[in-house]
């Protein structure tokens, strides 16, 4: 579902990423762990199409992020096909950016009536099974200043099913939240899992990425340093530089 090759992202002269190779199956819930600035964020930008890479190749579904290639050559996508391609991709961040003015429901119809023209009938629908299925059907009417940071989170979390994406980005989804909160985040992302969702999660929740992860990667610096069953690399990392950042996680 994603392949990166010696992705390469630099800000003016600061190389953030510094050659990624991996690659994510479909189906696969894939967790990448390391220090801050070691460029998670960044890399998961560059999927989602908020930034563009410098070096390298990175290609979502078979298609290259960014580019079209045609007899060799690569051309850069317009605007309207980056925003058609962003459509098979939700993104969940650290903070849950939900739509203040909107109710719950609201903000889950959003981005299928906006974005998709499709029917509000049709949006507040799936809407409703969609606050259903993150335990918050009886939360539709609320406003975000209504809600938890968790409940937020998992509203946060519908409105990118809401577009029936292929691929889930999540980027620290728990790390805003009070401790109490983060479970009910986690199980949503549990479920989400188990029904076979593709899934990158940028987490510092081991004992998530140990029982729900199919791969681990460690990054640090720009380069994936260590990589394998989450399980594997847990519990017998390799490298210094991962037991060193476990030694302060777990
Ligand atoms: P992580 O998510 O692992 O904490 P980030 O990807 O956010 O790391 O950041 C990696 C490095 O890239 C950091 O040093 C950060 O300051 C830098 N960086 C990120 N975004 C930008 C940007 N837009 N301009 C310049 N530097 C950036
Ligand atoms: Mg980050």
């Amino acid at each position: 579902m994603v392949k990166a090759e010696n992705v390469h992202k630099s800000f003016g002269h600061v190389e953030v990423l510094k050659g990624i190779d991996l690659e994510v199956a479909p189906r696969e819930v894939f967790c990448l762990i390391g220090p801050s600035g070691s460029g998670k964020s960044t890399f998961l930008r560059c999927i989602n199409h908020l930034e563009q890479i410098s070096g390298g190749r990175l290609s979502v579904d078979g298609e290259l992020v960014g580019y079209r290639e045609k007899g060799g050559k690569l051309y850069e996508l317009k605007d309207s096909e980056v925003a058609l391609k962003r459509r098979d991709i939700g993104m969940v961040f650290q903070r849950f950016n939900l739509f203040p003015h909107m109710t719950a429901l609201e903000n889950v119809m959003e981005a299928p009536v906006q974005v998709k023209r499709e029917s509000k009938a049709v949006a507040r629908e799936r809407a409703r099974k969609l606050l259903d299925r993150v335990g918050l059907a009886d939360k539709a009417g609320n406003y975000p200043s209504q809600l938890s940071g968790g409940q937020q989170q998992r509203v946060a979390i519908a409105r990118a099913l809401a577009m029936e994406p292929k691929l889930m980005l999540f980027d620290e989804p728990t790390s805003a939240l009070d401790p109490e909160l983060v479970g009910d985040v986690l199980d949503v992302m549990r479920g989400l899992a188990e029904d076979g969702m593709t899934m990158i999660v940028v987490t510092h929740e081991m004992g998530f990425a140990r029982e729900v992860g199919d791969s681990l990667v460690f990054m640090d610096e720009g380069v994936v340093v260590e990589s394998g069953n989450p399980r594997d690399v847990l519990t017998n990392p390799q490298h210094d530089r991962t037991k060193s950042f476990l030694s302060k996680v777990l």
